[in-house]
Protein backbone atom coordinates (compact mmCIF):
# COMPACT_ATOMS: atom_id res chain seq x y z
CA UNK A 1 0.00 0.00 0.00
CA UNK A 2 1.32 3.18 -0.81
CA UNK A 3 -0.60 5.98 0.72
CA UNK A 4 -0.18 9.81 -0.31
CA UNK A 5 -1.24 10.70 3.34
CA UNK A 6 1.18 8.44 4.97
CA UNK A 7 0.44 10.15 8.48
CA UNK A 8 -2.57 10.28 8.73
CA UNK A 9 -4.49 7.54 10.41
CA UNK A 10 -6.21 5.40 7.25
CA UNK A 11 -7.95 2.40 7.27
CA UNK A 12 -5.90 0.74 5.34
CA UNK A 13 -7.19 -2.08 2.39
CA UNK A 14 -6.03 -5.00 1.27
CA UNK A 15 -2.18 -4.85 2.57
CA UNK A 16 0.24 -6.14 4.31
CA UNK A 17 2.68 -3.40 4.93
CA UNK A 18 2.34 0.82 3.96
CA UNK A 19 5.47 2.27 2.32
CA UNK A 20 6.08 5.33 4.71
CA UNK A 21 8.89 7.15 5.34
CA UNK A 22 10.31 8.23 8.98
CA UNK A 23 9.63 11.86 10.98
CA UNK A 24 13.32 11.79 12.26
CA UNK A 25 13.82 12.85 16.27
CA UNK A 26 14.61 16.65 15.89
CA UNK A 27 16.97 18.60 18.33
CA UNK A 28 19.97 17.97 19.72
CA UNK A 29 21.00 13.61 19.87
CA UNK A 30 22.70 11.53 22.04
CA UNK A 31 23.35 7.79 22.12
CA UNK A 32 22.06 6.36 25.49
CA UNK A 33 23.48 2.53 25.25
CA UNK A 34 23.90 0.03 22.40
CA UNK A 35 23.94 -4.38 22.56
CA UNK A 36 27.42 -4.72 22.09
CA UNK A 37 26.75 -8.41 21.08
CA UNK A 38 23.17 -7.54 18.32
CA UNK A 39 25.78 -5.06 16.59
CA UNK A 40 28.49 -7.58 16.20
CA UNK A 41 26.78 -10.82 15.92
CA UNK A 42 23.43 -9.53 13.71
CA UNK A 43 24.16 -6.58 11.74
CA UNK A 44 28.07 -7.03 11.19
CA UNK A 45 28.79 -3.56 12.83
CA UNK A 46 31.32 -2.83 15.16
CA UNK A 47 30.04 -1.59 18.24
CA UNK A 48 31.89 1.74 18.00
CA UNK A 49 30.22 2.53 14.84
CA UNK A 50 27.16 3.37 17.19
CA UNK A 51 29.24 6.15 18.56
CA UNK A 52 28.98 8.18 15.65
CA UNK A 53 26.95 10.91 14.10
CA UNK A 54 26.19 8.95 11.42
CA UNK A 55 24.83 5.75 13.08
CA UNK A 56 22.92 8.20 16.05
CA UNK A 57 21.17 9.73 12.68
CA UNK A 58 20.31 6.86 11.20
CA UNK A 59 18.39 5.72 14.28
CA UNK A 60 16.91 9.07 15.18
CA UNK A 61 15.47 8.12 11.29
CA UNK A 62 17.39 10.70 9.27
CA UNK A 63 18.22 8.45 6.29
CA UNK A 64 18.11 5.17 5.37
CA UNK A 65 20.58 2.44 5.16
CA UNK A 66 21.81 1.66 1.72
CA UNK A 67 18.99 -0.33 -0.06
CA UNK A 68 16.53 0.03 2.63
CA UNK A 69 13.32 1.13 2.62
CA UNK A 70 11.13 1.84 5.56
CA UNK A 71 7.59 0.18 5.87
CA UNK A 72 4.74 -0.24 8.61
CA UNK A 73 3.01 -3.55 9.32
CA UNK A 74 -0.67 -3.75 8.86
CA UNK A 75 -2.26 -5.98 11.42
CA UNK A 76 -5.07 -6.11 14.21
CA UNK A 77 -6.05 -7.73 17.41
CA UNK A 78 -7.69 -8.45 20.33
CA UNK A 79 -6.77 -6.15 23.16
CA UNK A 80 -8.22 -7.26 26.68
CA UNK A 81 -10.32 -10.10 24.67
CA UNK A 82 -11.78 -7.56 22.49
CA UNK A 83 -11.78 -7.54 18.81
CA UNK A 84 -9.82 -3.75 18.34
CA UNK A 85 -9.87 -3.61 14.72
CA UNK A 86 -6.51 -2.11 12.88
CA UNK A 87 -3.73 -1.66 14.71
CA UNK A 88 -0.53 -1.78 12.60
CA UNK A 89 2.59 -0.42 13.39
CA UNK A 90 1.87 3.17 14.98
CA UNK A 91 5.06 4.47 15.92
CA UNK A 92 7.12 1.35 14.19
CA UNK A 93 9.34 1.99 10.93
CA UNK A 94 11.04 -1.68 9.44
CA UNK A 95 14.03 -1.11 7.62
CA UNK A 96 14.07 -4.06 5.47
CA UNK A 97 15.24 -7.10 5.41
CA UNK A 98 19.20 -7.26 6.37
CA UNK A 99 21.04 -10.56 5.79
CA UNK A 100 23.92 -10.80 7.69
CA UNK A 101 27.73 -12.57 7.45
CA UNK A 102 25.94 -15.29 8.99
CA UNK A 103 23.66 -15.95 6.36
CA UNK A 104 20.66 -14.81 8.62
CA UNK A 105 17.60 -12.94 7.43
CA UNK A 106 17.23 -9.95 10.43
CA UNK A 107 14.38 -6.67 10.14
CA UNK A 108 16.02 -4.30 11.90
CA UNK A 109 12.77 -2.05 12.74
CA UNK A 110 13.13 1.72 14.37
CA UNK A 111 10.23 2.68 17.43
CA UNK A 112 9.37 5.88 18.20
CA UNK A 113 9.97 6.78 14.34
CA UNK A 114 7.18 9.56 14.01
CA UNK A 115 3.59 9.23 12.60
CA UNK A 116 2.04 6.36 10.32
CA UNK A 117 -1.52 5.32 8.98
CA UNK A 118 -1.93 3.31 11.80
CA UNK A 119 -1.11 5.75 14.64
CA UNK A 120 -4.83 6.17 15.80
CA UNK A 121 -4.74 8.39 18.56
CA UNK A 122 -0.68 8.40 18.98
CA UNK A 123 1.86 10.67 18.49
CA UNK A 124 3.99 8.10 16.12
CA UNK A 125 6.83 8.69 19.14
CA UNK A 126 7.93 6.53 21.99
CA UNK A 127 9.73 8.25 25.34
CA UNK A 128 13.16 8.19 27.07
CA UNK A 129 12.19 5.42 29.87
CA UNK A 130 9.58 3.09 28.21
CA UNK A 131 12.88 2.71 25.32
CA UNK A 132 15.30 1.75 28.29
CA UNK A 133 13.01 -1.15 29.45
CA UNK A 134 12.48 -2.52 25.99
CA UNK A 135 16.15 -2.40 25.20
CA UNK A 136 17.19 -3.65 28.37
CA UNK A 137 14.48 -6.09 29.29
CA UNK A 138 14.78 -7.88 25.38
CA UNK A 139 18.64 -8.11 25.60
CA UNK A 140 18.14 -9.24 29.44
CA UNK A 141 15.73 -12.03 27.82
CA UNK A 142 18.01 -12.92 25.48
CA UNK A 143 20.63 -14.12 28.01
CA UNK A 144 17.89 -15.91 29.89
CA UNK A 145 17.09 -17.90 27.31
CA UNK A 146 14.00 -16.75 26.51
CA UNK A 147 13.41 -16.94 23.01
CA UNK A 148 12.72 -12.86 21.92
CA UNK A 149 13.25 -9.87 19.67
CA UNK A 150 16.65 -8.30 20.35
CA UNK A 151 17.55 -4.48 20.39
CA UNK A 152 20.81 -3.13 19.26
CA UNK A 153 21.35 0.95 20.38
CA UNK A 154 18.75 3.67 21.76
CA UNK A 155 19.08 6.97 20.79
CA UNK A 156 16.76 10.10 22.77
CA UNK A 157 16.66 13.72 21.94
CA UNK A 158 17.18 16.71 24.67
CA UNK A 159 14.50 19.13 22.76
CA UNK A 160 12.13 16.91 21.65
CA UNK A 161 9.20 16.47 23.59
CA UNK A 162 6.14 15.03 24.06
CA UNK A 163 3.32 14.85 26.26
CA UNK A 164 2.05 12.09 28.51
CA UNK A 165 0.81 11.06 31.37
CA UNK A 166 2.73 9.58 34.21
CA UNK A 167 0.86 6.58 35.96
CA UNK A 168 1.42 7.26 39.54
CA UNK A 169 0.42 10.89 39.32
CA UNK A 170 -2.10 11.11 36.61
CA UNK A 171 -0.96 14.22 35.97
CA UNK A 172 0.21 14.88 32.15
CA UNK A 173 3.85 16.40 31.35
CA UNK A 174 6.63 16.48 28.73
CA UNK A 175 8.76 13.94 28.25
CA UNK A 176 11.74 13.25 26.11
CA UNK A 177 11.37 11.52 22.74
CA UNK A 178 13.19 8.40 21.79
CA UNK A 179 13.93 5.86 19.35
CA UNK A 180 14.88 2.39 19.69
CA UNK A 181 16.67 -0.02 17.36
CA UNK A 182 14.76 -3.20 17.46
CA UNK A 183 15.74 -6.76 15.81
CA UNK A 184 14.00 -9.79 14.36
CA UNK A 185 13.38 -12.02 11.86
CA UNK A 186 9.94 -10.90 10.75
CA UNK A 187 7.74 -8.77 12.81
CA UNK A 188 4.50 -10.90 12.01
CA UNK A 189 1.81 -11.19 14.98
CA UNK A 190 -1.29 -12.99 15.41
CA UNK A 191 -2.94 -10.33 14.53
CA UNK A 192 -1.70 -9.67 10.98
CA UNK A 193 -3.79 -12.71 10.32
CA UNK A 194 -6.94 -11.67 12.18
CA UNK A 195 -7.60 -8.50 10.69
CA UNK A 196 -7.18 -10.24 7.13
CA UNK A 197 -10.22 -12.81 8.16
CA UNK A 198 -12.24 -9.48 9.76
CA UNK A 199 -11.56 -7.01 6.00
CA UNK A 200 -12.35 -10.55 4.54
CA UNK A 201 -9.39 -10.47 2.69
CA UNK A 202 -8.39 -14.06 2.34
CA UNK A 203 -6.64 -13.92 -1.00
CA UNK A 204 -4.46 -11.61 1.07
CA UNK A 205 -3.87 -14.28 3.71
CA UNK A 206 -2.83 -17.06 1.57
CA UNK A 207 -0.05 -14.94 -0.26
CA UNK A 208 0.95 -13.96 3.41
CA UNK A 209 0.56 -17.38 5.10
CA UNK A 210 2.65 -19.12 2.08
CA UNK A 211 5.07 -16.10 2.71
CA UNK A 212 5.80 -16.53 5.83
CA UNK A 213 5.69 -20.59 5.40
CA UNK A 214 8.84 -20.40 2.59
CA UNK A 215 11.01 -17.43 4.66
CA UNK A 216 10.36 -18.03 7.96
CA UNK A 217 9.39 -22.37 8.55
CA UNK A 218 12.84 -23.42 6.85
CA UNK A 219 11.13 -26.92 8.62
CA UNK A 220 8.13 -27.23 6.56
CA UNK A 221 8.60 -27.35 2.65
CA UNK A 222 6.32 -24.57 0.71
CA UNK A 223 4.72 -27.11 -1.01
CA UNK A 224 4.21 -29.20 1.60
CA UNK A 225 0.32 -29.44 1.06
CA UNK A 226 -0.16 -30.42 4.83
CA UNK A 227 1.66 -26.98 5.65
CA UNK A 228 -0.89 -24.79 7.05
CA UNK A 229 -1.72 -27.71 9.79
CA UNK A 230 2.00 -28.07 10.29
CA UNK A 231 2.74 -23.94 10.46
CA UNK A 232 -0.19 -24.18 13.06
CA UNK A 233 1.54 -26.61 14.85
CA UNK A 234 4.79 -24.86 14.88
CA UNK A 235 2.97 -21.54 15.74
CA UNK A 236 1.30 -22.59 18.85
CA UNK A 237 4.35 -24.98 20.01
CA UNK A 238 7.09 -22.40 19.78
CA UNK A 239 4.99 -19.71 21.60
CA UNK A 240 3.91 -22.01 24.62
CA UNK A 241 7.55 -23.01 24.92
CA UNK A 242 8.66 -19.13 25.30
CA UNK A 243 5.88 -18.81 27.91
CA UNK A 244 7.11 -21.84 29.92
CA UNK A 245 10.51 -19.74 29.98
CA UNK A 246 8.85 -16.58 30.84
CA UNK A 247 7.34 -18.35 33.90
CA UNK A 248 10.70 -19.72 35.20
CA UNK A 249 11.99 -16.38 35.98
CA UNK A 250 8.56 -14.65 36.47
CA UNK A 251 8.87 -12.53 33.54
CA UNK A 252 5.17 -11.08 33.15
CA UNK A 253 4.72 -9.72 29.44
CA UNK A 254 1.90 -7.35 30.95
CA UNK A 255 -0.25 -7.13 27.56
CA UNK A 256 -0.72 -10.16 26.13
CA UNK A 257 -3.01 -9.12 23.61
CA UNK A 258 -3.03 -10.95 20.08
CA UNK A 259 -1.22 -8.07 18.31
CA UNK A 260 1.69 -8.56 20.77
CA UNK A 261 2.20 -12.13 20.43
CA UNK A 262 4.20 -12.78 17.78
CA UNK A 263 4.38 -15.48 14.78
CA UNK A 264 7.64 -16.69 15.01
CA UNK A 265 7.43 -17.84 18.78
CA UNK A 266 9.71 -14.43 20.46
CA UNK A 267 8.97 -12.21 22.92
CA UNK A 268 7.59 -8.62 21.16
CA UNK A 269 6.61 -5.46 22.73
CA UNK A 270 7.68 -5.08 25.85
CA UNK A 271 5.88 -2.74 27.55
CA UNK A 272 4.23 -2.30 31.08
CA UNK A 273 5.93 -5.87 31.69
CA UNK A 274 7.51 -6.79 35.70
CA UNK A 275 9.98 -9.58 36.43
CA UNK A 276 7.95 -10.52 39.76
CA UNK A 277 9.86 -9.33 42.62
CA UNK A 278 8.40 -12.07 45.87
CA UNK A 279 6.16 -14.49 44.60
CA UNK A 280 2.88 -14.01 44.30
CA UNK A 281 0.89 -15.86 41.34
CA UNK A 282 -1.38 -13.11 40.61
CA UNK A 283 1.27 -10.50 40.04
CA UNK A 284 -0.13 -8.07 37.48
CA UNK A 285 2.21 -5.03 36.21
CA UNK A 286 0.09 -2.82 34.22
CA UNK A 287 -1.98 -0.38 35.54
CA UNK A 288 -4.87 -0.89 33.13
CA UNK A 289 -5.12 -4.46 33.70
CA UNK A 290 -7.43 -3.99 36.69
CA UNK A 291 -9.05 -7.77 35.71
CA UNK A 292 -5.41 -9.28 35.91
CA UNK A 293 -6.55 -10.77 32.63
CA UNK A 294 -2.53 -10.97 32.18
CA UNK A 295 -1.24 -12.03 35.32
CA UNK A 296 1.42 -14.20 35.95
CA UNK A 297 -0.04 -17.41 36.12
CA UNK A 298 -2.81 -16.81 33.56
CA UNK A 299 0.03 -16.22 30.97
CA UNK A 300 -0.29 -20.33 29.85
CA UNK A 301 -4.02 -19.78 29.40
CA UNK A 302 -3.71 -16.80 27.44
CA UNK A 303 -1.43 -17.95 25.67
CA UNK A 304 -3.49 -20.99 24.31
CA UNK A 305 -6.52 -18.14 24.17
CA UNK A 306 -4.96 -16.67 22.06
CA UNK A 307 -3.70 -19.44 19.45
CA UNK A 308 -7.34 -20.15 19.47
CA UNK A 309 -8.00 -16.69 18.02
CA UNK A 310 -5.18 -17.04 15.29
CA UNK A 311 -6.86 -20.81 14.33
CA UNK A 312 -10.12 -18.69 13.80
CA UNK A 313 -8.17 -16.45 11.65
CA UNK A 314 -6.68 -18.99 9.37
CA UNK A 315 -9.86 -20.74 8.92
CA UNK A 316 -10.80 -18.97 5.08
CA UNK A 317 -7.20 -20.90 3.87
CA UNK A 318 -8.14 -23.87 5.42
CA UNK A 319 -9.95 -27.25 4.17
CA UNK A 320 -12.60 -28.64 6.38
CA UNK A 321 -9.85 -31.67 6.90
CA UNK A 322 -7.61 -29.28 8.22
CA UNK A 323 -10.24 -26.82 10.16
CA UNK A 324 -10.42 -30.64 11.69
CA UNK A 325 -6.72 -31.07 12.03
CA UNK A 326 -6.24 -28.07 13.51
CA UNK A 327 -8.94 -28.04 15.91
CA UNK A 328 -7.55 -31.99 17.24
CA UNK A 329 -3.79 -30.12 17.87
CA UNK A 330 -5.87 -27.00 19.72
CA UNK A 331 -7.36 -30.06 22.52
CA UNK A 332 -3.43 -30.78 23.60
CA UNK A 333 -1.97 -27.27 23.74
CA UNK A 334 -3.38 -26.57 27.12
CA UNK A 335 -1.72 -29.76 28.45
CA UNK A 336 1.72 -29.28 26.26
CA UNK A 337 1.99 -26.32 27.89
CA UNK A 338 1.16 -27.59 31.28
CA UNK A 339 3.97 -30.56 30.99
CA UNK A 340 6.56 -27.27 29.54
CA UNK A 341 5.68 -25.72 32.73
CA UNK A 342 6.78 -28.48 35.02
CA UNK A 343 9.62 -29.41 33.04
CA UNK A 344 11.09 -26.37 33.82
CA UNK A 345 10.30 -26.31 37.49
CA UNK A 346 12.02 -29.60 37.37
CA UNK A 347 15.15 -28.37 35.77
CA UNK A 348 14.80 -24.91 38.37
CA UNK A 349 15.20 -27.86 41.21
CA UNK A 350 18.12 -29.45 39.67
CA UNK A 351 16.32 -32.47 38.38
CA UNK A 352 15.60 -33.87 34.65
CA UNK A 353 12.55 -35.56 34.19
CA UNK A 354 9.22 -35.28 35.45
CA UNK A 355 7.76 -37.76 38.19
CA UNK A 356 4.36 -38.41 39.98
CA UNK A 357 4.33 -36.27 42.95
CA UNK A 358 6.33 -33.22 41.87
CA UNK A 359 3.60 -31.10 40.86
CA UNK A 360 2.92 -31.02 44.33
CA UNK A 361 6.49 -30.70 45.36
CA UNK A 362 6.82 -27.59 43.27
CA UNK A 363 2.99 -26.38 44.62
CA UNK A 364 4.46 -26.47 48.04
CA UNK A 365 7.18 -24.52 47.38
CA UNK A 366 5.53 -21.89 45.57
CA UNK A 367 3.00 -21.57 47.97
CA UNK A 368 5.17 -21.11 51.22
CA UNK A 369 7.03 -18.65 49.07
CA UNK A 370 3.74 -16.74 48.56
CA UNK A 371 2.58 -16.93 51.90
CA UNK A 372 6.38 -15.62 53.14
CA UNK A 373 6.59 -13.08 50.41
CA UNK A 374 9.75 -14.71 49.41
CA UNK A 375 11.41 -13.47 46.47
CA UNK A 376 11.03 -15.78 43.58
CA UNK A 377 14.70 -15.31 41.95
CA UNK A 378 16.64 -15.24 45.09
CA UNK A 379 14.33 -18.48 47.07
CA UNK A 380 15.68 -20.62 43.63
CA UNK A 381 18.76 -19.12 43.46
CA UNK A 382 19.65 -19.72 47.07
CA UNK A 383 18.13 -23.64 46.69
CA UNK A 384 20.91 -23.44 44.36
CA UNK A 385 23.86 -22.05 46.11
CA UNK A 386 23.47 -23.72 49.77
CA UNK A 387 24.21 -26.78 50.85
CA UNK A 388 21.33 -29.50 51.40
CA UNK A 389 22.15 -30.09 54.47
CA UNK A 390 22.32 -26.43 55.36
CA UNK A 391 18.75 -26.22 53.65
CA UNK A 392 17.33 -28.06 56.32
CA UNK A 393 18.82 -26.55 59.14
CA UNK A 394 16.00 -23.53 59.97
CA UNK A 395 17.96 -21.32 62.26
CA UNK A 396 20.98 -21.21 59.64
CA UNK A 397 17.95 -19.66 57.27
CA UNK A 398 17.14 -17.08 59.01
CA UNK A 399 19.92 -14.62 58.08
CA UNK A 400 18.42 -15.26 54.41
CA UNK A 401 16.09 -12.82 53.27
CA UNK A 402 15.24 -14.39 50.05
CA UNK A 403 13.79 -17.97 51.34
CA UNK A 404 11.20 -18.71 53.17
CA UNK A 405 10.66 -17.34 56.20
CA UNK A 406 11.40 -19.23 59.76
CA UNK A 407 7.28 -18.53 60.74
CA UNK A 408 6.79 -21.58 57.79
CA UNK A 409 9.62 -23.33 59.49
CA UNK A 410 8.20 -27.04 60.18
CA UNK A 411 6.23 -26.42 56.65
CA UNK A 412 9.58 -25.77 55.45
CA UNK A 413 11.63 -28.72 56.75
CA UNK A 414 8.77 -31.29 55.68
CA UNK A 415 9.25 -30.07 52.03
CA UNK A 416 13.39 -29.92 52.18
CA UNK A 417 13.06 -33.61 53.52
CA UNK A 418 10.31 -34.17 50.50
CA UNK A 419 13.09 -32.65 47.99
CA UNK A 420 15.70 -34.48 49.62
CA UNK A 421 13.94 -37.85 49.00
CA UNK A 422 13.35 -37.05 45.82
CA UNK A 423 16.77 -36.24 44.55
CA UNK A 424 17.84 -39.83 45.79
CA UNK A 425 15.05 -40.98 43.53
CA UNK A 426 16.85 -39.79 40.81
CA UNK A 427 20.83 -40.61 42.06
CA UNK A 428 21.25 -36.60 41.68
CA UNK A 429 24.56 -36.03 44.33
CA UNK A 430 24.79 -32.40 45.88
CA UNK A 431 28.03 -31.35 43.19
CA UNK A 432 25.57 -32.24 40.50
CA UNK A 433 22.45 -30.46 41.92
CA UNK A 434 23.81 -27.42 42.61
CA UNK A 435 25.80 -27.25 39.38
CA UNK A 436 22.44 -28.01 37.38
CA UNK A 437 21.03 -25.06 39.02
CA UNK A 438 23.72 -22.31 39.16
CA UNK A 439 22.85 -22.68 35.26
CA UNK A 440 19.20 -21.94 34.86
CA UNK A 441 18.32 -20.12 38.16
CA UNK A 442 19.83 -16.16 37.56
CA UNK A 443 21.07 -14.40 40.26
CA UNK A 444 20.18 -10.95 38.64
CA UNK A 445 16.71 -10.02 37.17
CA UNK A 446 15.80 -6.76 35.51
CA UNK A 447 13.30 -6.10 38.24
CA UNK A 448 11.51 -2.94 38.10
CA UNK A 449 12.98 -1.01 40.76
CA UNK A 450 16.67 -1.66 39.16
CA UNK A 451 15.35 -0.41 35.98
CA UNK A 452 13.40 2.32 37.80
CA UNK A 453 16.93 3.77 38.90
CA UNK A 454 18.98 3.57 35.90
CA UNK A 455 15.85 5.76 33.61
CA UNK A 456 15.72 8.45 36.66
CA UNK A 457 20.05 8.83 35.76
CA UNK A 458 19.11 8.41 32.11
CA UNK A 459 16.90 11.09 32.33
CA UNK A 460 19.82 13.59 33.72
CA UNK A 461 21.23 12.09 30.70
CA UNK A 462 24.09 9.94 32.90
CA UNK A 463 23.57 6.66 30.64
CA UNK A 464 26.18 5.07 33.15
CA UNK A 465 23.76 2.93 34.93
CA UNK A 466 21.75 1.61 31.63
CA UNK A 467 24.95 0.58 29.82
CA UNK A 468 25.93 -1.65 33.35
CA UNK A 469 23.04 -3.49 33.31
CA UNK A 470 22.91 -3.78 29.64
CA UNK A 471 26.60 -6.10 30.92
CA UNK A 472 25.26 -6.90 33.91
CA UNK A 473 22.57 -8.82 32.54
CA UNK A 474 24.56 -10.36 29.64
CA UNK A 475 26.04 -12.70 32.25
CA UNK A 476 22.92 -13.09 35.20
CA UNK A 477 23.83 -16.51 36.59
CA UNK A 478 27.67 -15.30 37.85
CA UNK A 479 28.27 -12.84 40.49
CA UNK A 480 28.97 -9.54 39.59
CA UNK A 481 31.26 -7.29 41.62
CA UNK A 482 29.23 -4.03 40.47
CA UNK A 483 25.98 -5.66 41.03
CA UNK A 484 26.05 -6.86 44.50
CA UNK A 485 27.65 -3.05 45.27
CA UNK A 486 24.65 -1.68 44.16
CA UNK A 487 22.59 -4.43 45.87
CA UNK A 488 21.09 -6.28 42.82
CA UNK A 489 20.38 -9.67 44.56
CA UNK A 490 19.74 -8.25 47.85
CA UNK A 491 16.17 -7.06 49.43
CA UNK A 492 14.57 -4.27 46.83
CA UNK A 493 13.84 -0.83 48.57
CA UNK A 494 10.98 -0.96 50.31
CA UNK A 495 9.49 2.28 47.74
CA UNK A 496 9.80 -0.58 45.28
CA UNK A 497 7.25 -2.92 46.39
CA UNK A 498 3.81 -2.69 44.18
CA UNK A 499 5.62 -0.70 41.55
CA UNK A 500 2.95 -1.06 38.24
CA UNK A 501 3.99 0.79 35.07
CA UNK A 502 1.21 2.37 32.45
CA UNK A 503 0.67 1.30 28.81
CA UNK A 504 1.36 5.32 28.35
CA UNK A 505 4.85 5.04 26.47
P1 LIG B 1 0.64 -1.69 22.36
O1 LIG B 1 -0.46 -1.80 23.36
O2 LIG B 1 1.84 -0.95 22.87
O3 LIG B 1 1.01 -3.01 21.79
O4 LIG B 1 0.11 -0.79 21.16
C1 LIG B 1 -1.11 -1.04 20.53
C2 LIG B 1 -1.22 -0.19 19.30
O5 LIG B 1 -1.07 1.19 19.61
C3 LIG B 1 -0.19 -0.49 18.23
O6 LIG B 1 -0.83 -0.34 16.99
C4 LIG B 1 0.83 0.60 18.44
O7 LIG B 1 1.57 0.89 17.28
C5 LIG B 1 -0.06 1.77 18.82
N1 LIG B 1 0.64 2.81 19.60
C6 LIG B 1 1.09 2.71 20.88
N2 LIG B 1 1.66 3.87 21.26
C7 LIG B 1 1.60 4.71 20.20
C8 LIG B 1 2.02 6.06 19.96
N3 LIG B 1 2.62 6.79 20.88
N4 LIG B 1 1.77 6.58 18.73
C9 LIG B 1 1.16 5.87 17.77
N5 LIG B 1 0.73 4.62 17.95
C10 LIG B 1 0.95 4.03 19.14
MG1 LIG C 1 2.20 -3.78 20.47
MG1 LIG D 1 3.81 -1.24 23.27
Amino acid sequence: NENPEYNVPVAVKDAVFSKVPTEPLTGKLHLVCVSEDAMKDILDLDPEVAETEEFVDMVAGKYLPEGGLTVCHRYGGYQFGYWADQLGDGRAHILGDYVNRKGESWQPQLKGSGETPYSRFGDGRAVLRSSIREMIASEACYYLGIPTTRAAALVVSDDHKVWRDKSYSGAARQERAAVVMRLAPAWYRLGSFEILLKRKEPHIMKQLADFVIKHHFPNIPSDDPDRYVKWYSEVAHTNLDMVATWQGVGFTHGVLNTDNVSVLGVTIDYGPYGFMQHYYEHYVPNTSDDAGRYAFNKQPEILVWNLEKFAEALEPILSDDEKQRIKDIKNTLANYVKNKINVTYMRKLGLSEVRDGDEKLVKDLLQMMQQTMADYTQTFRQLAELDVSQLSDVTSLESKWSLVKVSKASQWEKWVQKYCERLEQENVNEEVRRARMLKVNPLYIPNNWILQEAIADAEKNDFGKVRLLLKIFKNPYEVNEEAEKLGYSSQPPSWSYGIKLSCSS
